[in-house]
């Protein structure tokens, strides 16, 4: 069972803030996701493109499903769909996969790239020099790209217990966000996502700029791995 005080809390904290929570059910239960359903919660965010096909025809479908997982190009065409929000976008081959399925179901799909702006070279997200790379060939080819719409960018902090290298972090993926939307998205009202923040470190990311938390184990308790 979820604790409803405790997600009240959550989602209060994120409204003060503006920020949308979009609840990460990856390995929770059915009956935990169908909880949170009842009170009205409708964002809901998953790493597994089986388990999340699998979630997506056993629960209502006006949930509106994030992935946020590594996303392999040949598993686009299953979620493509009914997908709400890719938020792992990290190469233009994947972006211009997820246009050619969007394009084949007749939508235009939502799309966040994934940044990394730490130290270490970590395994998933674009460097700042691929980021502006990706998004000058999208630029130059806009015209073909009809069914996939940049919404913004989602980034993770280092894991550190160094509450100042996360704080830095955060506010540096606000600053790319904010030079991405200046120098090629000033027309368009809609690129306005950032997302950032987990369980462990939301609390800075809101303080940094964050509009979008991506909360699992603190509002559904430890996963089942
Ligand atoms: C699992 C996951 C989360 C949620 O992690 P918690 O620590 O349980 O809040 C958020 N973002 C991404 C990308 C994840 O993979």
């Amino acid at each position: 069972m979820v604790n409803q005080s405790i997600y009240n809390q959550y989602i209060e904290q994120a409204k003060s803030h503006n920020a949308t929570v979009v609840a990460v059910s990856k390995f929770q239960p059915i009956e935990k996701i169908n909880q949170l359903y009842e009170w009205g919660h409708r964002d809901f965010g998953e790493n597994y493109v089986q388990e999340l096909v699998d979630k997506y025809q056993l629960l209502p479908k006006d949930i509106q499903w994030h992935f946020i997982g590594h996303l392999q190009r040949n598993k686009v065409k299953y979620i493509a769909p009914f997908i709400h929000l890719i938020q792992s976008v990290d190469s233009f081959k994947l972006l211009s996969e997820i246009n050619k399925c969007a394009e084949q179901n007749n939508r235009v799909i939502d799309v966040l790239l994934q940044i990394y702006v730490g130290e270490e070279d970590t395994k998933y997200g674009l460097n700042t020099n691929e980021l502006l790379d990706l998004l000058t060939i999208h630029e130059a080819q806009k015209s073909s790209f009809q069914h996939v719409r940049i919404r913004g960018i989602m980034g993770m902090a280092t894991l550190t217990n160094d509450e100042q290298t996360i704080s830095r972090e955060f506010n540096e993926m606000d600053a790319v966000f904010s030079n991405m939307k200046q120098q090629f998205f000033f027309a368009e009202n809609n690129f306005d996502i950032l997302s950032m923040g987990m369980s462990s470190d939301y609390v800075s990311a809101l303080d940094n700029g964050s509009n979008m938390v991506r909360l699992g184990s603190s509002i559904f308790g430890n996963r089942k791995i």
